[in-house]
């Protein structure tokens, strides 16, 4: 029996202020997204640079949309001030909703999330970007396990409707309500999951860079494969969007796949003491767009 998503926003408290952990590829859209529908965001990273890149990327977007006449520029700078960039929890104290996207490692996303959850106050709803960790492995970490779940988005934020909202086994229908009612406000499509490595999309996904990254392996030309992928109807590539996600996103994201299903991902991971194409991609700093050179070179 399915449960409809909207079920679970009645038991929900309102989302008023959100923060972000990360202001990366995804912490930066997740902000910018937050930010142009009106909700505002804090967006924390360890590193100035961060920072600086994540707004960086919102400007541009929001310069866009002054461009196609979609804003004015006196509204732009008005949805620019829902972004707060910091380097601290000093504000934590009256947020509503966290996002944590800090990088796809099991061991720091634990000890972050046990961080922010003495920063916050009792009744604020974690939730984790994670594309693969299980959330009950990442619950372990926490004192109030009720409070959290996964909300996991897809690059490029602004543009993929999607939304996992991927519940735990200790996640109260509150948490779920209100993460599916921020979704929404965000201008997303909800869709409420069980927990498992790699939830619903990227079990999928994961197996198709395994089978890319073998046909390579077998000498396979990556550019004439995005090309055939892109005729059989799918919006870009395998390759193409290995270098969106970061190919480092991928190795590691593919290792918590490998360790979850060990008898069905292997091609992510290569074969025996035989690396995978995409493990030697991201050994040899090739991590996409990221870095300006993945399977393809970018300026
Ligand atoms: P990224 O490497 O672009 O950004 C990660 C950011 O986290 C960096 O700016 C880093 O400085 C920051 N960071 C590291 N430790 C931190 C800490 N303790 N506190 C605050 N910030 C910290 O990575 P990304 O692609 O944005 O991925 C982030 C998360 O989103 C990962 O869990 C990833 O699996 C998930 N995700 C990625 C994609 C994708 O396509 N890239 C899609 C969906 C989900």
């Amino acid at each position: 029996v399915k449960k409809k998503a909207g079920k679970y926003e009645k038991q929900a408290q309102p989302v008023k202020q959100t923060a972000v952990l990360g202001a990366g590829i995804m912490g930066g859209g997740i902000a910018y997204q937050s930010a142009s529908k009106g909700t505002p965001i804090l967006m924390k990273d360890i590193k100035d640079e961060a920072l600086e890149l994540g707004l960086k990327e919102s400007r541009k977007l929001f310069a866009k949309q002054v461009e196609r006449k979609k804003l004015t520029t006196e509204q732009m700078a008005e949805k620019l001030t829902n972004i707060r960039p910091t380097l601290s929890y000093g504000d934590f104290g009256n947020v509503d909703l966290v996002v944590e996207a800090v990088v796809e490692n099991p061991k720091v996303k634990g000890a972050v999330l046990a961080e922010v959850e003495e920063s916050v106050g009792e009744g604020t709803i974690l939730t984790s970007n994670t594309s693969t960790i299980s959330i009950n492995r990442l619950a372990q970490n926490l004192k109030r396990p009720e409070n959290f779940c996964g909300m996991h988005f897809f690059n490029p934020v602004h543009r993929m409707p999607l939304v996992e909202v991927i519940r735990g086994a200790k996640t109260s229908d509150a948490a779920v309500g209100a993460t599916v009612a921020y979704a929404r406000a965000m201008g997303k499509t909800p869709i409420v999951v069980n927990d498992c490595p790699g939830f619903l999309v990227n079990r999928i996904l994961f197996p198709y860079f395994g089978g890319f990254s073998f046909l390579v392996e077998q000498g396979a030309d990556f550019q004439r494969v995005d090309k055939v992928m892109e005729k059989f109807g799918w919006p870009m590539g395998p390759a193409y969007l290995l270098d969106v996600v970061g190919l480092d996103t991928a190795v590691h994201a593919g290792e918590v796949m490998a360790e979850g299903f060990p008898d069905r991902m292997g091609s992510m991971s290569g074969e025996g003491d035989k690396k995978s194409a995409i493990q030697l991609m991201y050994e040899n700093d090739r991590l996409g767009q990221k870095n300006d050179k993945g399977f393809y070179a970018y300026e």
